[in-house]
């Protein structure tokens, strides 16, 4: 590797989309990351809730170490073992019959959204296409999933976009109902809006959304890119919420860090995406499967997901006690290891300025938008690397609070 690299390369020979930290992490193990100075952080962050089981976890470096030199890739003219174990996997322990893979969360969904259309049309004809989702939802970045998002700030500048997308307001039954149709094809919806600002959905919702779906033969989309392998402390959080969906996603945490994206369906359902009608050359990469696969067998453990419900509360009554203090946060939201500080009015759009002075101090936390902290660690982060961390996330807080009274 060139060794004359740091973060002005970035901004020499990268597209100025991304605006990373100063900082260029080099080494992971468990939940704490090295950068390149030698300078040892906390990861609450997860990669944006993608590493699962930390960094380096050691029986998936050896699934990786051993499937590396066993067998890369071949595309989808052959299928590999890795991918039927991981897909028996997951039909094993979910709803589905079935399994699509790609590579990202993003095209799990572009698949899902394809699939609704496609079903629907084979079976109510082509008037049956429109799609309801959620401002304030994410679904990914390609042009389809973008324009299924709720966010508007992430479509502009991209039109014209694909037609048939209706949005309406997150756990408001009264809108779904007023919107929805025969033409519904699909309602697409995460059981927590992760992105746009770690916003549960009630459970009441999720089973009117179920209930309406049914009225009107539309298929019922859980996006679990976020939400999915564990996160919530189910290995799916439709488990916790007892609604099965038609579709599903999943992504991040599935590869534990490498890039795979699932869709989940049933057999009556995946039928419509027949011989050639969707593909991906790197779907189901045998690597990534290999991978995949033991990040399920583990999390399928009872011993892994069983702490993640006291490390929640844990970090939940630590962020309780800087809010007795400083009253910032008007609302703890989220489930499991998703966790959301909603701020208050006081500290609106101010949330990065929470997340830079806890790097400041040696942790990493992320944002959900503008107005909300999120922390997002590892399922099976040790509870004494949590505690440490929130020691010096009261400080950071204490700092951005000293640095505003005194502006
Ligand atoms: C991150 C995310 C996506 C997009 O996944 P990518 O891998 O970035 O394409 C889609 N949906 C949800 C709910 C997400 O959190």
């Amino acid at each position: 590797m060139n060794d004359d690299l740091n973060r002005a390369t970035f901004d020499d020979v990268m597209v100025p989309n991304y605006a990373p930290s100063s900082i260029i992490p080099v080494k992971g193990k468990g939940s704490k990351v090295w950068d390149s100075e030698g300078n040892e952080y906390l990861d609450l962050a997860g990669g944006i809730a993608v590493n699962g089981l930390g960094h380096c976890h050691p029986e998936l470096v050896d699934v990786l170490k051993e499937q590396g030199e066993q067998l890369w890739h071949l595309s989808n003219v052959w299928t590999n073992l890795p991918a039927l174990s991981l897909a028996t996997r997951l039909t094993d322990a979910t709803f589905a019959d079935k399994v699509f893979f790609a590579n990202s969360g993003g095209e799990a969904n572009e698949a899902a959204f394809k699939l609704a259309r496609k079903y629907a049309q084979d079976n109510y004809g082509p008037e049956k296409y429109e799609i309801i989702s959620f401002f304030h939802g994410f679904h990914g970045r390609t042009l389809f999933t973008v324009s299924v998002g709720g966010q508007e700030k992430y479509t502009q500048g991209f039109e014209p976009l694909p037609q048939g997308i209706t949005h309406i307001p997150y756990n408001d039954l009264d809108a779904l109902r007023e919107a929805i149709s025969d033409k519904t094809c699909a309602v697409v919806m995460e059981p927590i809006a992760a992105e746009g600002g770690i916003i549960n959905a009630t459970e009441e919702f999720a089973k009117g959304v179920r209930e309406l779906c049914d009225q009107h033969n539309a298929l019922l989309v859980f996006d679990e890119v976020q939400t999915g392998v564990g996160r919530t402390g189910e290995l799916y959080a439709y488990m916790g919420l007892d609604v099965l969906p038609d579709i599903m996603t999943s992504a991040k945490s599935l590869g534990g860090g490498f890039p795979i994206g699932a869709m989940l369906t049933t057999t009556k359902i995946a039928k419509s995406m027949g011989i050639g009608t969707h593909g991906s050359t790197y779907g189901g990469n045998p690597l990534a499967c290999a991978v995949a696969d033991k990040v399920i067998e583990i999390m399928s453990r009872p011993e892994t997901l069983a702490g993640v419900k006291t490390k929640r509360e844990l970090i939940v009554s630590q962020l309780n006690a800087i809010n007795e203090k400083h009253g910032i946060f008007k609302e703890i939201r989220g489930k499991g290891l998703l966790i959301g500080g909603a701020l208050t009015e006081e500290w609106q759009g101010k949330a990065r300025e929470f997340l830079q002075a806890a790097m400041k101090e040696g942790v990493m936390i992320l944002i959900a938008g503008p107005n909300v902290v999120r922390i997002a660690p590892s399922l099976i982060i040790p509870d004494e690397d949590i505690r440490s961390a929130m020691e010096k996330l009261a400080i950071a807080v204490d700092n951005v609070m000293a640095a505003a009274t005194t502006a």
